[in-house]
């Protein structure tokens, strides 16, 4: 899969085993953890490489520090919760790199655990520097990065690292990531109808451009609809629309056109007179948005036409909310169609951030059979069909192979 090892295929045992993973939680303002989710899905790596009795050193970003140790930021809670759900002590290393770190990885017993301080308090680290890379490979033997939702991008600790360290491979979590990519994308079960929503056309004209060669069915919402509205010379009225991205929607229009694909958009809107949870709001068809009033949800007949879209779909991919759902007035087209995908007979993956919010606020993430850690990450994987995080380990290992 993507041409690339993973740790269940080579060799760890007893071995100091490097692994990049994603515990870039939310924290409240008490630094407490309010959703662990991105801890427990690499849980069964590192149980992996602690039932090799590998010595375990986890390596990690949190928030955005710009490259300076910031107390808030410090992986701290992480440490604390991944001891609590792995029933073990897990040390938190003050540092990344530096010499303490290094003393402390070399005194590491087989089966332990050591977490590194938040790898973004060096600037090194976001810069790709090929110093700081070499710095984290020194620490170990093996180089495992199961960081899915960070491998869309070139850092130092998922690209510049794999240029150190002879053994290098992909996590459990990378491998699950990626087989539900290859199912929807490589060989899908047809109808294969994809959701994409949200805000901007700019940020997923790529993606739209690539389903257009790949899906049965394309279902647009969110606010890049009234773009594609804007685009066809509807008139939207207050409705956000990106002016620069009307070109891009007309494009996808055409493509679509050419490669057969039946194009779905919202027929209604609950439109507000202003973007606020105090607004008056209505339903109007799509063709009668008042001038100075704004579409901020698909209306009900929209959620209907969806609906019936999706009914004889075998594989569904979503990304992107159908409204502003953060607001409960203009929530209920994505509550709507997350229970319509959840009822579906389809493989159901559902790609992060916005859409994994909605769909666990509706309590329908049980229904789902795949909610992705990635949100970025996914996105890009299905523009480009890989990852630079991935690509790294894919070199590496050709270059293994080669020698
Ligand atoms: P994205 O990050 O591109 O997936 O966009 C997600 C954001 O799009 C969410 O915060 C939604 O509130 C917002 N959104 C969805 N529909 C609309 C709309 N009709 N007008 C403005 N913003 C929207």
């Amino acid at each position: 899969m993507q041409g690339i090892k993973y740790i269940d295929e080579i060799d760890i045992s007893n071995k100091r085993v490097l692994i990049r993973v994603d515990f870039n939680v939310p924290l409240d303002e008490g630094n407490q953890i309010t959703d662990d989710t991105r801890i427990r899905s690499v849980l069964p790596t590192i149980n992996y490489a602690l039932d090799e009795n590998a010595r375990v050193i986890l390596i990690s970003h949190l928030g955005r520090p710009k490259g300076i140790p910031v107390d808030s930021m410090s992986l701290a809670p992480v440490a604390k919760r991944l001891g609590r759900l792995l029933e073990k002590e897990v040390r938190l290393a003050p540092d990344c790199i530096g010499a303490e770190t290094k003393t402390i990885v070399e005194n590491m017993k087989p089966g332990t655990v050591v977490l590194l301080e938040n790898l973004r308090f060096h600037p090194e680290e976001t810069k790709n520097e090929a110093g700081f890379g070499k710095q984290l490979a020194a620490l170990a033997d093996v180089y495992i990065n199961d960081a899915f939702a960070t491998a869309h991008r070139a850092h130092a600790s998922n690209v510049a690292v794999t240029d150190y360290i002879n053994n290098v491979a992909a996590g459990l979590l990378m491998k699950k990531e990626l087989a539900y990519f290859t199912m929807a994308m490589e060989k899908p079960v047809r109808p294969f109808v994809a959701i994409i929503g949200g805000k901007k056309v700019s940020d997923k004209v790529g993606v739209l451009s690539s389903l257009c060669n790949r899906v049965d069915k394309l279902i647009i919402g969110g606010g890049m609809a009234m773009t594609f509205f804007k685009a066809m010379g509807e008139e939207i009225g207050k409705s956000f629309a990106e002016d620069s991205a009307l070109e891009a929607a007309r494009e996808v229009i055409r493509i679509a056109k050419e490669k057969n694909i039946k194009l779905y958009m919202p027929v209604d809107f609950v439109v507000a007179d202003k973007f606020s949870a105090e607004a008056e709001t209505k339903v109007v068809t799509s063709q009668e948005i008042p001038k100075d009033w704004m579409a901020l949800d698909i209306g009900p007949a929209t959620v209907t036409l969806f609906t019936e879209a999706l009914a004889n779909a075998k594989t569904i991919i979503w990304n992107g909310p159908m409204g502003v759902f953060e607001i409960d007035a203009f929530s209920r087209g994505t509550f709507a169609l997350v229970s319509s995908v959840a009822n579906s007979y389809a493989l159901t993956i559902i790609g992060g951030g916005d859409t994994d919010v909605a769909v666990h606020r509706a309590s329908e993430f049980a229904k789902m059979s795949y909610i992705s850690t990635g949100g970025g990450a996914f996105l890009e994987i299905l523009e480009n069909n890989d990852l630079p995080g991935i690509a790294a380990i894919r070199h590496n290992q050709q270059r293994q192979s080669a020698v």
